[in-house]
């Protein structure tokens, strides 16, 4: 028997048949970092005018983006910015976006606060962290976040996630040659064995003050090698399809880690999100120019109905496939910052 139609999941699809399941959500555009490669202080410095408040979405204009979002298919929602633990009161969001039906809800943190927050996050309903460490090497990771925040704080973080039931944890560790691929291994062989996964990301041309070049790329193949020649690795299948992370496990049986290769092996093709701004603009790639602007309709009284119409039009035209494209000369061409559209 088939199910009747109206209890058939919604998919919108755009150009490339690419189906629209995930929503990055920024809550802020501000930052207690100020990861060079992500915002450099020379860009970010104590003039930069960040959005003022009343620019910034509210918890019920954020809900409301959400629901209707999971109205078209969304089924996974990232709170992201900037910090979003800097964002006051966000366990009253999370509270919001867990009453979502079948929304899977987690949060990307560098997790400096997150030793103060994790009880009240996942009592309000947070299922899962992402914590930001680029290296376990004190100094490495001071230079990294460029505030002087140590390594100690993070871990401190970490282990509350852990307590609050937040687990398993997953660790994105950005990967600058030069910078901190000399201790990579160690991070891994750090978390192998303790149920956190540890996710190596390319670093990237976002946004266009991070002075990105293609050679302080490693590859993840090659990063694969280093890590395998001491702590010996085995591929594994992806979890579903469309994942963004390469998955290998460890030989002994220890756990597992993930390789986000965007530069060197783009996952376009089965990209299935969306990103909504700090100030409410949807925009359909991280390497996007222009957003379309989502708050003004709802302050203007729009529905539901019509804003749901929007962002499935939105989706249907969609044609981003910036990683596929990416060369030193595309990474010259305008775009927003990765603190503004959300990572
Ligand atoms: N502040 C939070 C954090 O750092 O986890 C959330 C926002 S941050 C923009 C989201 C993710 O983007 C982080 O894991 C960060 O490492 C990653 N990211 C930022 N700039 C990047 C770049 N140039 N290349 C690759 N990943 C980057
Ligand atoms: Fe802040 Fe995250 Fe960007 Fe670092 S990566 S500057 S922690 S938003
Ligand atoms: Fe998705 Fe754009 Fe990244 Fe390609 S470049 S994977 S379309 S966000």
């Amino acid at each position: 028997m088939t199910a009747p139609r109206d209890a058939a999941p919604l998919t919108v699809f755009d150009r490339f048949e690419r189906s629209l399941r995930d929503l990055r959500i920024s809550v802020t555009d501000r930052c207690n970092f100020r990861c060079p490669y992500c915002m450099p202080r020379e860009a970010f410095g104590p003039d930069f005018q960040f959005l003022p408040r009343e620019e910034i979405l509210s918890f019920e204009e954020i809900t409301r983006i959400a629901r209707v979002f999971a109205s078209l298919g969304v089924r996974k929602l990232r709170l992201t910015g900037g910090e979003p633990l800097l964002r006051n009161d966000l366990p009253k969001l999370v509270e919001m976006l867990a009453s979502i039906d079948g929304i899977d809800l987690a949060l990307t943190t560098n997790a400096s606060l997150l030793a103060s927050q994790a009880r009240a996050l996942a009592r309000a309903g947070l299922k899962r962290v992402t914590v930001s460490l680029d290296s376990l090497d004190d100094e490495v990771f001071r230079a990294m976040n460029d505030v002087d925040v140590p390594v100690a704080r993070v871990l401190e973080g970490i282990a509350a996630a852990e307590r609050a039931g937040l687990a398993p944890v997953k660790i994105n560790a950005v990967v600058r040659r030069g910078v901190n691929d000399h201790t990579l291994v160690d991070l891994a062989r750090h978390f192998k064995g303790s149920g956190h996964i540890v996710r190596f990301i390319e670093f990237m041309d976002v946004g266009t003050t991070n002075g990105w070049r293609l050679d302080e790329v490693v590859a993840a193949s090659a990063l694969i090698e280093r890590i395998d020649a001491e702590l010996p690795l085995v591929p594994l299948d992806p979890n579903y399809d469309g994942e963004v992370a390469r998955r290998w496990a460890y030989a002994d049986g220890e756990g597992e880690i993930g390789l986000i290769t965007s530069v060197t092996e783009p996952f376009c093709a089965t990209c299935t999100r969306a990103r909504i701004s700090a100030d409410g603009r949807l925009y359909t790639c991280l390497f996007a120019v222009e957003g379309v602007e989502l708050r003004d309709r709802m302050r203007a009284g729009a529905s539901d109905d019509e804003l749901a119409a929007t962002m499935r039009a939105v989706w249907e035209q969609r044609e981003d496939r910036y990683s596929e494209l990416r060369s030193e000369a595309t990474s010259d061409l305008p775009r927003v910052e990765m603190s503004y559209i959300g990572g």
